[in-house]
């Protein structure tokens, strides 16, 4: 039916409804693509601080929002029950109650703690002493020596060496552990952190994750199909603004420890955080950063620590020694850098154009 003066009731009736009912409508699509956006399976980041200032960062792949939030929540309990162990900062942790308890009695510890200990011991033997968590009592003479802005005196260093050395540490085979000397004390910063990235990573994995990355400071792990690009600080430029290069990774752990973030200075001299047990003292062999490929986060930690200590020659015998385990380091020269890195990275190593001259494979 033709409608009168160019009107079509039905029509226009439908375009009133269509009209009346648009804010509905906007109403239902806004509803629909919120709700394909929450439960469709994506890639989801998140960031957090469960020790000081080290993001902790989680990456999972084909997660719906729901199951993503719950990820986050299930990894944050996890990573705060293992800082309430390994925080030796924190009187209350259970490290830091060991240490004031063990040298008298025998301590009562947990299965984070024993398992980081013989870990910890492992790595103590495989790089000949290099990785020591028992240089506690050293790490606190250089950190007071920073504070006060004054040297340990060759006597001060003696008297902190005598309290320091694994063989004072005993496990009693039954869950606990004791010092035998006075003043000996453990510390686990050179392997917490990795230990920590791989038990984040465990848990997705169990939360039924396939694909993900966990980074914490200077660790990570990924797991899962597919490659990973991580970058390598460079040790020249401010921490996150510069790159030497980077390595593709598939599913493994790559860790970096190095001296140019966290030192002490004394009369304009810097001190690296990380001692030599041998000698007592703050390293300073050349190597200013070290980055180790392994297979868990705990043991690249470990390792990437012990090769600070070790010095070039020593690091690229280790290196060689383990089994898919490769490094690369970044040395100090007279008047420049230059880096030493494992020949089988080749392949996955993409070096920035500054450093690419400056190479060489071991
Ligand atoms: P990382 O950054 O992983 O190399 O760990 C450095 C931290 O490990 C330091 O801040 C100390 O708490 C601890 N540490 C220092 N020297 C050693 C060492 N030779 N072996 C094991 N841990 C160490
Ligand atoms: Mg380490």
């Amino acid at each position: 039916m033709q409608g009168i003066d160019g009107l079509h009731p039905e029509k226009d009736g439908l375009k009133m409804k269509i009209a009346r009912r648009a804010p509905i409508l906007a109403v239902i699509i806004l509803v629909l693509s919120a709700a394909v956006i929450i439960a469709w399976p994506r890639r989801h980041e998140a960031t957090f601080y469960p020790i000081g200032v080290i993001p902790f960062r989680i990456v999972a792949y084909e997660r719906t929002a729901f199951q993503f939030r719950d990820d986050l929540e299930a990894v944050t309990a996890r990573m705060a029950e293992l800082v309430a162990v390994f925080n030796r900062h924190d009187p209350t942790s259970e490290l830091a109650r060991m240490n004031d308890k063990a040298r008298s009695v025998p301590f009562e510890v947990g299965t984070d703690m024993l398992r980081i200990f013989e870990l910890s011991r492992k790595w103590h033997r495989e790089t000949n002493g290099a990785f020591d968590p028992s240089v506690g009592p050293l790490i606190d003479l250089w950190k007071g020596a920073g504070a006060n802005k004054r040297l340990p005196t060759a006597d001060e260093i003696a008297v902190a060496r005598h309290k320091a050395g694994l063989d004072l540490v005993t496990t009693m085979g039954n869950g606990k552990i004791s010092f035998t000397r006075e003043g000996a004390n453990l510390d686990f910063g050179a392997i917490a952190k990795g230990y920590m990235t791989d038990e984040a990573a465990l848990v997705l994995k169990q939360r039924g994750v396939k694909r993900g990355l966990v980074q914490a400071g200077g660790d990570t792990l990924a797991f899962g199909d597919g490659t990973f690009r991580i970058g390598i600080q460079d040790p020249t430029a401010k921490s996150g603004e510069g790159i030497v290069g980077t390595i593709e990774m598939s599913a493994g752990a790559i860790s970096t420890s190095g001296s140019y973030e966290r030192f002490i200075e004394i009369d304009g001299e810097r001190y690296s955080h990380i001692v030599d047990p041998r000698t007592g003292s703050p390293v300073d062999n050349g190597v200013v950063s070290a980055t180790v490929i392994a297979r868990t986060s705990t043991d690249a930690d470990a390792i990437a620590t012990a090769l600070m200590v070790l010095g070039l020659s020593d690091s690229i015998d280790l290196i060689k020694r383990l089994e898919r385990v490769e490094a690369i380091l970044i040395l100090r020269g007279s008047d420049d850098y230059d880096v030493w890195a494992s020949a089988s990275l080749v392949p996955r190593l993409t070096l920035g154009p500054d450093w690419l001259g400056r190479v060489h494979l071991f």
